[in-house]
């Protein structure tokens, strides 16, 4: 989609870091971390929000990237984080769907 940054940097027009890659998803990590792990996980196809999944095989393939980052980062046994913000006050800034992978440290207990 035009003017969505997320899927310029999906077509690698702005650089990124990439953790996993494959046929449905991309992830990488995000330019401004807030903890030693912190990925994102987005769909290749553009989907604004989580209220716009339509395809229940588009959320499994995002829950196999979410376990591959898990995986790669080497945070599985330790523990991590997944958040999905949706919408204005969710906290959703970019408007295509991404889940946070956070971990390597024990986080806040406040949720929100
Ligand atoms: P949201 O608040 O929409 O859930 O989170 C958007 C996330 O995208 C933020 O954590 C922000 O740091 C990250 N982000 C925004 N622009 C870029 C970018 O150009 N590159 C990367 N790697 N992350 C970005
Ligand atoms: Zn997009």
């Amino acid at each position: 989609m035009e003017d969505c940054i997320f899927c310029k940097i999906i077509a690698g027009d702005i650089p990124s870091s990439r953790v996993y890659e494959d046929e449905d998803v991309y992830a990488f990590d995000d330019i401004e971390p807030q903890a030693p792990v912190h990925t994102l996980v987005v769909p290749k196809m553009h989907v604004a929000t989580l209220n716009d999944i339509d395809d229940n095989s588009l959320w499994n393939s995002m829950l196999k990237g979410i376990r591959e980052v898990a995986r790669i980062k080497g945070i599985v046994e330790s523990g991590y984080r997944v958040v999905v913000n949706c919408g204005e006050q969710g906290g959703q800034i970019v408007m295509h769907l991404h889940v946070h992978v956070l971990g390597g440290k024990r986080l806040d207990d406040k949720m929100g």
